[in-house]
């Protein structure tokens, strides 16, 4: 477990825009159609009605695929409601089953995203999972149920039961001027307003997760939909919006599954191996590998031990002179510099070397202290050195492709390693 620090906290907060990027570009796109619809051929707006329905389907099988049962059940909450807003409940008069169809899907949809969220993944065709699904089966059959009222109870009493429903769930909870004129009900606003926190901050704790941020653009062009309803054509819009950010995410989520570590949040072998395709005529590449790593280990503990390999990612991240990093496997890293010959890397991978024999490691001892204070006057801990060596080579007539090119830094490696460790060989 690694402790989340202020700084971390800061860090991952800078990189929420980017961590939002999908979503918002979904929000806009979904804003822009629904302004413009009458601009759309009208082709396309028949076949509008279907498209929340077709990226749902496609959501779907990929989340049964992958084992996400989270975005299987958020996709066919999505199409309930797009069936919802532009069927039953497309227009709400007031006393109709189609307004608590309305009225129960606007204050669920949020509530189950966030329960969806603080369930952990189980899987989908595994008891948790059915469970899951018996749970979300009987909350949707609720919510048709109640639409469909007219249907199943006698009129007068299906009326009055929609009437009492009804005026429970739109309860007025502020004063008039604070609520921008939407026919949203007051009490759904607010379990947006604070579904929409707790993602906010569970971006932040999490490190900018994909499926938290593809949730978040999911609710929020659910509530545009919910906003626009009567206007089928911008309800169809934005639940696409909401489905279409939701299965982005899942498609990033798993993006980075295969391409970024998981330890040290640096690319992994395989985009390191995408990399090494793209190169041009020129390049050289970099190994590095932590100096008597197994030591490290052995005394101090294999957790501390991923510590390091954390604390060097860090300070490979942030490599001069256009360098790449990667994570090659275990303690051995790789830098790649497109366009940069051998001489002209090393100054940057000096450098980079530098910075993490100054850095040092602090060892804190397990029963560490919990005030800071305390933990000064203790001395704050051991502070042991990191060194790494480097090898380096580039492309040439004798080492034409890449995989040459990778062994004969490696080669270069084993001799800065003879030669004594922490420093750089060419
Ligand atoms: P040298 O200076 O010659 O590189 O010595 P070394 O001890 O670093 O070299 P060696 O390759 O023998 O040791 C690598 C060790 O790295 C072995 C393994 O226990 C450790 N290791 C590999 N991957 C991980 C990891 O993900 N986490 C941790 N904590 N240790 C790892
Ligand atoms: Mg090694
Ligand atoms: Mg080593």
């Amino acid at each position: 477990m690694t402790a989340i620090t202020a700084d971390a906290l800061g860090r991952t907060a800078l990189r929420m825009p980017k961590a939002l990027l999908w979503p918002a570009f979904f929000l806009a796109l979904g804003w822009a159609t629904a302004l413009y619809t009458e601009e759309v051929p009208k082709v396309i707006r028949g076949l509008l009605i279907y498209l929340p329905y077709a990226i749902a389907l496609v959501g779907a099988v990929i989340g049964w695929r992958f084992n996400r049962s989270r975005l299987v059940f958020s996709l066919i909450a999505v199409s309930l409601g797009h069936w919802m807003l532009t069927g039953p409940a497309s227009s709400i008069k007031s006393g109709t089953s189609g307004e608590l169809g309305y009225l129960t899907f606007a204050l669920l949809f949020p509530i189950g995203l966030l329960v969806l969220s603080l369930l952990k993944e189980r899987g989908l065709l595994t008891r948790h999972g059915m469970i899951r699904a018996a749970i979300f089966a009987s909350l949707a059959a609720m919510v048709l149920a109640l639409a469909a009222a007219d249907h199943w109870l006698a009129k007068g009493l299906a009326t009055d039961i929609q009437r009492a429903a009804a005026k429970l769930l739109s309860t007025p909870m502020v004063p008039n001027r604070w609520i921008p004129r939407t026919v949203i009900p007051e009490p759904a606003i607010a379990v947006f307003i604070l579904v929409t926190a707790y993602f906010f901050v569970r971006l932040i704790l999490l490190g900018n997760p994909p499926t938290e941020s593809g949730a978040l653009g999911g609710l929020l062009a659910g509530g545009m939909a919910l906003h626009f309803v009567g206007d089928v054509e911008a309800v169809s819009v934005f639940f696409t919006a909401s489905a279409g950010s939701m299965l982005m995410a899942a498609i990033q989520d798993s993006y980075r599954l295969a391409f970024v570590d998981e330890l040290t949040g640096l690319p992994a072998r395989r985009a390191l191996m995408m990399e090494t395709m793209t190169l041009g005529p020129r390049y050289s590449i970099a190994m590095l590998d932590v100096d008597h790593f197994k030591k490290f280990n052995d005394t101090y503990g294999h957790d501390i031990g991923d510590q390091v390999l954390r604390m060097v990612a860090s300070r490979m991240e942030r490599v001069s002179g256009g360098g790449k990093p990667f994570r090659y496997g275990g303690e051995e890293f790789t830098v790649v510099f497109p366009g940069k010959t051998a001489d002209e890397a090393l100054p940057h991978l000096d450098t980079l070397r530098q910075n993490i024999a100054d850095s040092g490691f602090v060892i804190r001892s397990k029963d560490r202290p919990k005030k800071k204070t305390a933990q000064k006057k203790n001395g704050g801990g051991k502070k042991v050195s990191v060194t790494i060596s480097i090898g380096v080579s580039e492309r040439s007539d004798k080492h034409s492709t890449p995989e040459a090119v990778t062994k004969a830094a490696d080669e270069a490696l084993y001799r800065a390693k003879g030669a004594g460790r922490n420093r750089c060989s060419k």
